[in-house]
């Protein structure tokens, strides 16, 4: 895992991630440089984001696996626009869902970095980087592995 916190992939301005019960453990762990993900206590199955309650088999009970951070894109869209002052300065950035190898097929919400839009692709391999924001929350973002994009794509990566 590399950092990466020279440059954000959003503008400073945007707003920090909610934090609530369920939440505070997983934001925590990133300010640490661990990407944890919820798994239930019960029957196994991991789920992110995390929820009180697993959906599988209605168990209370969770513990955490901490993620290697490596994965591939499961599915991404391209955004052209944002309701968002702050997030529209970025115009067109990618939302990325991001598949985990080590848990269980859990899905993530986040953007990948370091590589032109024009380089996504349904199954790139990716790897976590984490971005060190100035307002003292550290997120996670994925770069594509290194030689998965091909020469055009590491040229003109603009997280470089
Ligand atoms: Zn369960």
């Amino acid at each position: 895992m590399r950092r990466e916190s020279d440059r954000a992939y959003f503008p400073e301005g945007m707003p920090l991630p909610r934090r609530d019960a369920n939440s505070r453990r997983f934001w925590e762990a990133c300010n640490e440089h661990r990407l944890l993900v919820q798994r239930c206590a019960r029957c196994g199955v991991h789920r992110a984001p995390p929820k009180p309650v697993c959906g599988r088999c209605g168990s209370f009970e969770h513990d955490w696996s901490e993620s290697c951070g490596r994965g591939r894109l499961f599915s991404y869209t391209i955004a052209h626009h944002s309701p968002h002052p702050v997030a529209a300065e970025r115009l067109p950035y990618n939302i990325a869902v991001i598949e985990l190898e080590d848990c269980g097929g859990a899905l993530l919400l986040s953007n990948v970095v370091g590589c032109p839009n024009s380089a996504l692709r349904v199954d790139l391999p990716v790897e976590l980087i984490w971005e060190d924001r100035r307002d003292g929350q550290s997120l996670y973002r994925f770069r594509p592995v290194e030689g998965s994009t091909g020469s055009r794509a590491s040229r003109q990566g603009g997280m470089t």
